[in-house]
């Protein structure tokens, strides 16, 4: 049942007949989806049969039109016993959200530093990642630890290498003043949007945790906008459809902004998606009903903070230092090992935190370095692993990432009851291993890694990823 209220609201706002409609459509199910990764899947992967055969776990019915990446599938597979979802090759992301990307198309994402205030598990952060590329970053912010692991989770199974999670309050990165290109802020919201997904969202609902909800908001906004460079975009985004938490924040955010808003460039927008446009001041807004778009319900909103068009981004932080760096550069020997296990080590600098190898891309080596200064970082980069006399114990995260050297070490391929055994930790037959490490794959995608010790097999796959379903 939806609450009351909710349906009292929707029928004064849309009017009788369309908030029925609404209100119709959220006992629908919903459309399953995916986006998937353009390195591990390929992008030449446009054509369905081609698509189908490089993930046959998945139905694919037609692409999402807005997203490049994004795929309606016909029906929900299981993704749990699928190895290709293990490895990182897609992620199931609710079609509207994917609009996010395609709200930058006319952005120059290549090389940017995005800021994700409120990130986790990790769908637009995973999206980012694909966007802005090597020279790039993601900050992926968390404020929740529990999510944060999630997300970290999520950013190491990716693989790109190009996202720092943080854990911090959204202040904590406001005082990085000026310092993004692109600050998205996927608010925390009464999320009527989920009503169809989530049945909980319907449960918890109350208008008493709306305005709690526009009241943080508003705090958050504030910190996105001084961590934004003059000339940089704001994406504001939320999963509900009151006015109060989505045109009514971003009213209230105009009275002190003022005339530093302004309008970003327009994108085009197809009638046919469904999706209303409108504008708040120099926001462009994007609405999702799912009476309207194939998709759940979701709003976001876009400008510009008012400065050059181009190019006078600060490139470092000022040097204050509120905490003690945790990183220090690694040695002579450490990056020899490290980059044996790299396709383009050169393009990489390497450091140790606590006893972990990192690898950073280098355009953002220093980026990240001081972001560890002044909030805590939980993963960045790629965690290679830990040295022991002189040689890598390679780190899960590097067996998802895409610059891994398959050269580096043998590879164990194994068949799809194989795979999901490794992937619940039990174990694995000997015999499709080496003596030693091997990189665990299935259907040539990799999985994390394993050493064979004679007869047996040592299983190294995370236990805070393991299937644990039957
Ligand atoms: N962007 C995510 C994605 O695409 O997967 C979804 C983000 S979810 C809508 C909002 C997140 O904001 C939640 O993970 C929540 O823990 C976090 N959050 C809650 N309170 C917050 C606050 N005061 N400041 C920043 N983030 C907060």
């Amino acid at each position: 049942m939806l609450p009351e209220r909710f349906i009292e609201r929707v029928s004064c706002d849309l009017g009788e007949a369309e908030g029925r409609a609404l209100c119709e459509a959220l006992d629908t199910p919903s459309p399953v989806a995916v986006r998937l990764h353009p390195t591990k899947v390929g992008t030449a992967c446009g054509l369905l049969n081609e698509l189908s055969a490089s993930l046959p776990a998945l139905t694919f019915d037609r692409p999402i039109p807005w997203s490049p990446q994004g795929w309606y599938l016909t029906e929900r597979p299981s993704f749990t016993f699928d190895t290709d979802f293990h490895a990182g090759a897609y992620y199931v992301q609710e079609p509207s959200s994917q609009l996010v990307g395609h709200l930058l198309r006319n952005v120059e994402t290549r090389g940017a530093r995005i800021l994700d205030m409120c990130a986790a598990p990790g769908g637009k952060t995973t999206l980012y990642a694909s966007m802005v590329g090597a020279d790039g970053l993601v900050v992926a912010n968390e404020i929740d630890r529990r999510r944060a692991a999630v997300l970290a989770d999520n950013v190491r199974k990716w693989g790109t290498g190009n996202v720092a999670v943080t854990v911090c309050e959204p202040r904590s990165l406001g005082d990085c003043e000026g310092w993004f290109d692109v600050v998205a802020v996927d608010a925390p919201c009464s999320g009527e949007g989920m009503f169809r997904k989530d049945p909980d969202a319907r449960a918890e609902w109350s208008e008493a945790n709306v305005h709690l909800c526009a009241r943080r908001q508003d705090e958050i906004l504030r910190e996105a906008w001084r961590a934004l460079w003059p000339g940089g975009t704001l994406i504001y985004s939320t999963c509900t459809f009151n006015r109060e938490e989505d045109e009514g924040s971003l009213e209230r955010m105009l009275a002190w902004a003022g005339d530093e808003a302004e309008p970003s460039d327009e994108v085009p927008v197809d009638a046919a998606w469904g999706i209303v446009c409108g504008t708040v001041g120099p926001f462009r807004t994007y609405r999702f009903y799912p009476h309207r778009a194939c998709g759940e319900g979701f709003f976001a909103a876009v400008a510009r903070k008012a400065g050059p068009a181009e190019g006078i981004r600060r490139n470092r932080l000022s040097k204050s230092k509120a905490r003690r760096s945790v990183v220090a550069s690694a040695d002579r020997q450490a990056t020899a090992e490290a980059a044996r296990w790299l396709l383009e080590p050169e393009r990489m600098q390497f450091v140790m935190a606590a006893d972990t190898l990192y690898a950073w891309y280098g355009p953002q080596a220093e980026t990240v370095r001081m972001l560890s200064e002044r909030v805590p970082v939980i993963y960045s980069g790629v965690a290679l692993g830990q040295l022991f006399k002189g040689r890598l114990k390679p780190d899960p995260a590097l067996a998802f990432c895409t610059e891994l050297n398959r050269a580096a070490l043998p590879i164990a391929e194994l068949n799809a009851e194989q795979a999901l055994r490794y992937l619940r930790r039990q174990e694995v037959e000997a015999s499709a291993f080496v003596e030693g490490m091997n990189l665990v794959c299935a259907r040539g995608r990799a999985l994390g890694f394993a050493k064979r010790i004679g007869a047996r097999v040592n299983n190294l796959y995370p236990a805070s990823l393991r299937i644990i379903t039957n």
